[in-house]
């Protein structure tokens, strides 16, 4: 062997991908280190066989179009791993060497010019297993990031952004749809009391039960519970009426005073309970809807003075009529 063959053997058995050399006759003439570390063949074994016949098992199919095509046609062909992961019997030991595990292959296919003009075919083999693996990774990091981003680590609702972005669509849907959409605001009441008198780590769990309480209520997948703020919530029900909306209201409030959590501090009832404002918007009667969550709020407010433990409807017309005569005055 020449040095500069010495060179070419050393650096087709040190570099990181599979090379076969194959004849028209798909004989193999060249299979380099990576290949004998793979698939557990030996060289002197490969060469000179079939390339059908060398493996453990047979490559696929797919692959054995690919190389005739090549062989016949001179067709350069690139096997992607998205489509054909393990097309040949190619094999790397898990960390604690215990187990076999198949590699996830992306095969290259090129045609080899030769002296004598007879066809030869260069097949190069790289493991794409562990750019999946760290691809994987990377798509849940960033689907644990993103929920992490939308979700109230207290109670596990979506958060405030999560309802700010959600809400606009849903709007959005409601008055191109041309269907009506309720939104409740939740608050919990006397709640500073019972913290007060509790303490914060009671009034956390609190929140919680108040959170899957709520949850419970709700079946649509397109109806919404977030986390406002503080102990407040919102909840934004499409194709709800609002006469169905105060029904509802009257079901969320009693399914919380049901849970019969003390709260001897409240000057209601010696029991946790939550006050509800509500505003609709049906598309027969408003066409101004950006004062909704405004409507609900006031309604809110409304309910907590007139004894809070109740929900409380104020119609978005009332809203806008009340802003429109502070606007001319
Ligand atoms: P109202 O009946 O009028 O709603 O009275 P309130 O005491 O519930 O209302 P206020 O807004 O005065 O107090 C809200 C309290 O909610 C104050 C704050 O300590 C408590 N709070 C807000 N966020 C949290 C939280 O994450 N955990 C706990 N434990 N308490 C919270
Ligand atoms: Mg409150
Ligand atoms: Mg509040």
């Amino acid at each position: 062997m020449s040095a500069l063959e010495n060179y070419q053997k050393q650096i087709l058995d040190s570099i990181n991908i599979g090379l076969i050399v194959v004849d028209a006759e798909e004989n193999i003439l060249l299979w380099n280190a990576w290949l004998e570390k793979h698939s557990g063949i030996s060289a002197e074994k490969a060469l000179h066989h079939k390339i059908e016949a060398a493996f453990v098992t047979a490559p696929s199919a797919a692959f054995m179009a690919a190389l005739r095509n090549n062989l016949t046609y001179g067709l350069p062909a690139v096997l992607s791993n998205a489509l054909h992961r393990s097309p040949l019997a190619l094999f790397s030991v898990d960390e604690n060497f215990q187990q076999q595990l198949a590699i996830h292959q992306s095969i290259t296919i090129t045609s080899l010019v030769t002296e004598d003009d007879s066809r030869r075919c260069l097949i190069q083999i790289s493991d794409s297993s562990t750019s999946i693996r760290r691809e994987k990774m990377l798509r849940s990091h960033s689907e644990i990031l993103k929920k992490d981003a939308t979700t109230d680590s207290l109670t596990s609702l979506y958060n405030r952004r999560f309802f700010d972005e959600h809400y606009k669509m849903s709007l959005g849907q409601a008055i191109r749809q041309k269907h009506p959409l309720s939104i409740f605001m939740v608050d919990i009441d006397y709640f500073k009391q019972y913290n007060d008198y509790y303490g914060h780590p009671a009034g956390d769990k609190i929140l919680i039960q108040v959170a899957s309480t709520l949850k419970s209520q709700i079946s649509r997948s397109s109806d919404m519970l977030a986390r406002y703020g503080g102990e407040e919530f919102v909840m934004v029900l499409p194709n709800m009426t609002e006469e169905n909306a105060m029904q509802f209201a009257n079901k969320l409030i009693t399914a919380v005073s049901q849970l019969a959590l003390p709260h001897v501090k409240s000057r209601i009832e010696k029991r946790i309970t939550i006050s509800i404002g509500i505003s609709t918007y049906d598309p027969n009667q408003h066409r101004e809807v950006s004062a909704l969550i405004d409507a609900a709020d006031t309604a809110l407010y409304k309910a907590k003075q007139q004894g809070r433990n109740q929900a409380c409807l104020l119609p978005l017309d009332t809203l806008l009529a009340h802003r429109l005569q502070i606007h001319v005055e």
